[in-house]
């Protein structure tokens, strides 16, 4: 029962029982974060992270060994030889496009294996004029996954022959395919590597890392990429992404994010080595309870009636669950009731818009300490077919869970469902 909010008692038993029934999952989430706890406190100590390091500095950024230590921890957790994780990255796109532009050259062939990329990458890679890939003359194919959203093998055994990079997306994005785990990643790698041992393998990581004991470096990836406001800022970086794998093309990104010749060398890190260092410290703690949140979201929802992706005693690759409310009214009622239990701006009622880039309007819960930090609980909803929501974050699970129930609860009080 909750005693500070206005629950229907039969939806707080459904609640109850949703997450009695997740409870072996729980307890698998709460293995894997004890072991990630373990790696990353490893990593802390066997780089000899320092008072020194958690200081800053300014200008040029010469000599900033809290800068060059983050790096070395990050690589560390990630099964990495090199890691640039900076503050300068002003998302997870602008990380995977310095990638791209740092690796790929005139002439040379970008195969994505998992399908179109995340939207937001559209421009980066095809757009006409503007810098693109494709107007420096860098080809771009793709292999789409099968109609059931699993791998196909068979053309990526066929058709990477060629190609300088294999791009694969990890997580599932605006699709209901299912995400793809770590192990899964591997095999895709020793495919490319069978017919193309030179390839270099590019993994959009975002929203993947430390939901598993292992990450795509582990398996063989040369480059992986992600967003500090998702899983590794563990809820307090408040901006930046990383890049982890090859030295050699670590290198070469950060000759993309800077100059070539000066690289990782410069850079300030101005009052920011602290937060991400605490971030990485506190991020399999929040990994865990966004995983929880998305886990309790899939039961509950399916106990409702609705279909959850995944479903809730599946094993998890990220902290995403995407629910097919149905309808339009439905997606709306819930994006609100999400909104409505967040710590920030709860009071906001978030409303559908056409947002660049979509050929749809688009509907989005976020009432998070920093902006557009999905790794706290957050919600957005397409306004289209399958007319389904994607859910994800939850700073601590009770929260996340309370917020989930009261998206519930705005689709009863509006009539949306019955119990
Ligand atoms: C979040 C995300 C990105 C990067 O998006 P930003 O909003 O630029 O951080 C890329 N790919 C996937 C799958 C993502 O989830």
């Amino acid at each position: 029962m909750s005693c500070y909010f206005d629950i229907n008692k039969k939806l707080e038993s459904i609640a109850q029982e949703a997450e009695a029934k997740a409870s072996e999952s729980f307890a698998r989430i709460d293995h894997t974060a004890r072991i990630n706890s373990e790696k990353v406190l490893k990593a802390f100590i066997d780089e000899r992270v320092g008072d020194m390091h958690l200081k800053g500095t300014t200008g040029y950024g010469y000599g900033d060994d809290g800068r060059d230590k983050l790096d070395a921890v990050f690589a560390k957790v990630l099964g990495a030889e090199d890691a640039l994780v900076r503050h300068n990255f002003v998302n997870g796109t602008h990380a995977i496009s310095t990638a791209l532009f740092g690796v790929l050259r005139p002439g040379d062939l970008m195969l994505s294996l998992t399908g179109k990329p995340y939207d937001t990458l559209n421009d980066v890679i095809f757009a006409e004029k503007g810098g693109s890939l494709a107007e420096f003359g860098i080809k771009y194919d793709q292999i789409d996954l099968l109609p059931d959203g699993r791998v196909n093998f068979g053309q990526i055994r066929e058709r990477a022959r060629n190609c300088k990079v294999a791009y694969i997306q990890r997580s599932r994005g605006y699709s209901l395919r299912p995400s793809i785990t770590v192990s899964e990643i591997g095999e895709m790698i020793d495919a490319v590597k069978s017919v193309n041992p030179t390839a270099i393998i590019m993994v959009d990581n975002c929203y993947g890392e430390l939901v598993e004991r292992i990450e795509p470096c582990d398996v063989g990836a040369d480059l992986i990429i992600g967003s500090l406001i998702k899983n590794l800022g563990g809820g307090i970086a408040p901006t930046g992404g990383y890049i982890a794998g090859r030295k050699d093309l670590i290198e070469l990104c950060s000759y993309r994010l800077t100059t070539v010749g000066t690289g990782k060398e410069v850079g300030c890190s101005l009052d920011m080595n602290r937060s991400l260092f605490m971030g990485l410290f506190y991020a399999p703690e929040t990994v865990k309870n966004a995983v929880k949140t998305a886990t309790f979201a899939s039961a509950f929802f399916e106990k409702l009636g609705f279909e959850a992706f995944p479903h809730y005693g599946e094993y998890r690759t990220d902290i995403i669950t995407a629910i097919k409310l149905g309808s339009r009214d439905a997606l709306i009622a819930f994006c609100e009731g999400i909104q409505s239990g967040s710590p920030v701006d709860s009071f906001v009622t978030p409303e559908p818009w056409d947002m660049p880039g979509y050929d749809s309007q688009v509907i989005m819960a976020a009432g998070a300490f920093t902006m557009g930090a999905s790794i706290e609980l957050s919600a957005d909803a397409p306004l289209r077919e399958p007319f389904a929501v994607w859910l994800q974050g939850g700073l601590t699970y009770d929260t996340g869970r309370t917020g989930v129930i009261l998206a519930a609860q705005r689709l009863l009080d509006k009539g949306i469902i019955s119990i």
